[in-house]
């Protein structure tokens, strides 16, 4: 069945509101099997609403209104639905009484325009609004059956319970198929490098698979259709173990939102402890921490230390290791991220130093340099990040994300993919030509 949402609305249209009436109908349609081909949006206007529905209903089998159902808009939506698909409006009593009870519940009297809300379907059917006055409606087309048209009020504490009491149940009795979708979250590689080792799996489909590249990190999203939601979660289960065989601990989670909710938890089951120093990051690995209930438990101090003398004095990082070696330095992180683990008495210590940009840079040392330690008792592990041509606030996330990452290696003993280990206390000297 292929469907689509049309919003009606010209507020929608000049930006005052978001369509978040079309996201959840979408979502929800996924979730039935059926498949959204378009989603558009048109404004209170009667020509290019009508239109729309033509077009619409020439090339779908179920088109989903929002919108357009008020005493104020002179049924627009709903004459020029009924219409297209060859019905009439009929005057209902019963929805009329529905209206005048919903205006007496909050000791009003019902204004005379909202008797147009009465006006319903001769031969399809109104749906009832539990939580508004006006009704939703189905008409089924006069010409093609199986297709049709569904209308929904326009507010979304209307249009959800109406769709998930109503129109959902007999949506699934008509559909033969449900979708699933599985998420799996990749750290430490890039999205053409990713690409290219799971190619194949890119190409089915059922499931069928997609990479989409956010900041330091690459998400696939695997999606399954069946005849029940048991098979497609487990097609999806079964297609994610093809990229766990290849991409193994690189798959940072399959079922939580971010890294640092994994972290937070890994530290957690491990009854292990953090602690950072963030120069060029400026907190933004303690605020991440920070935002995942259950922090206190893994999370420590979180130092900004931006100036050289603060990581003197607060860290302990050597005047020597500053003068020699720069503020910006794997010696430097490295310093920083064993001093803070001291000062804290944490299991692991970060510490991260480079520059953001947009100035700064030199030839040696350019913009989006970021060296990021992560210690533990045992162990100094340092990374040389470059992040080029972006943005001081992606240079930030980047950093970020890495950080989390090698917290995340450190706490389950896994390898530290391109970095430099150290022994603690040893100067964390690396080769940097490029
Ligand atoms: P009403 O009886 O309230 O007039 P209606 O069916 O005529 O309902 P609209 O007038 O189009 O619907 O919208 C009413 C309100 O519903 C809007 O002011 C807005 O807050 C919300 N709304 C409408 N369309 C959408 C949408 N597509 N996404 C999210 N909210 C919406
Ligand atoms: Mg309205």
């Amino acid at each position: 069945m292929k469907a689509e949402i049309i919003a009606v609305g010209t507020e929608l249209l000049l930006g005052d509101i978001l369509n978040t009436n079309a996201q959840f109908l979408s979502r929800e349609l996924a979730a039935l099997g059926i498949t959204v081909h378009y989603q558009s949006v048109v404004g209170d206007n009667p020509e290019r609403l009508e239109g729309v529905v033509r077009q619409a209903r020439s090339r779908s089998d179920l088109l989903i209104f929002s919108g357009g159902l008020g005493p104020t808009e002179d049924d627009l939506t709903k004459q020029t639905v009924a219409r297209a698909y060859g019905d009439t409006l009929r005057f209902d009593e019963e929805e009329l009484e529905h209206i005048r009870a919903f205006f007496a519940k909050s000791g009003r009297t019902m204004p005379e325009n909202n008797r147009r809300q009465a006006m319903v379907p001769t031969r399809g059917r109104k749906i009832p609004n539990a939580n508004g006055t006006a009704p939703g409606m189905i008409f089924e087309d006069g010409q093609q059956a199986g297709k049709y048209a569904v209308l929904l009020p326009g507010p979304p504490k209307e249009l959800q319970p109406m769709f998930l009491d109503s129109v959902r149940p007999w949506l699934a009795a008509m559909s033969d198929s449900v979708l699933h979708s599985m998420t799996l979250r990749v750290a430490g590689l890039g999205e053409s490098h990713l690409e290219d080792k799971v190619a194949h799996l890119l190409r089915g489909e059922n499931p069928t698979a997609a990479l989409y590249a956010k900041t330091a990190e690459v998400i696939v999203r695997i999606t399954a259709k069946a005849q029940t939601k048991e098979k497609a979660q487990e097609m999806c289960r079964s297609y994610a173990q093809k990229f766990y065989d290849i991409l193994g601990d690189c798959i940072y989670t399959d079922h939580a939102d971010s890294l640092e909710e994994v972290v937070v938890s890994t530290l957690a089951e491990r009854g292990m402890t953090l602690a950072t120093a963030e120069s060029c990051t400026g907190g933004l690995v303690s605020q991440r921490i920070t935002a995942i209930p259950g922090a206190s438990e893994v999370f420590s101090y979180g130092a900004c230390t931006y100036a050289n003398e603060i990581k003197e004095r607060v860290l302990g990082v050597k005047h020597e290791t500053l003068e020699a070696c720069g503020a910006v330095s794997p010696e430097t992180a490295a310093e920083m991220a064993q001093g803070v683990r001291k000062a804290a008495g944490a299991d692991i210590g970060v510490g991260i130093t480079g520059i953001a940009g947009p100035g700064g840079g030199t030839k040696e040392k350019p913009v989006g340099l970021v060296y990021i330690s992560a210690c533990s008792a045992d162990a100094v592990y340092v990374k040389r990040i470059v992040v080029p041509n972006r943005t001081r606030e992606v240079v930030r996330i980047s950093a970020a994300q890495h950080a989390l990452e090698m917290v995340r290696r450190l706490a389950l003993s896994l390898e530290q993919p391109g970095c430099s280990r150290f022994a603690p206390g040893k100067a964390a000297h690396m080769e940097t030509a490029e």
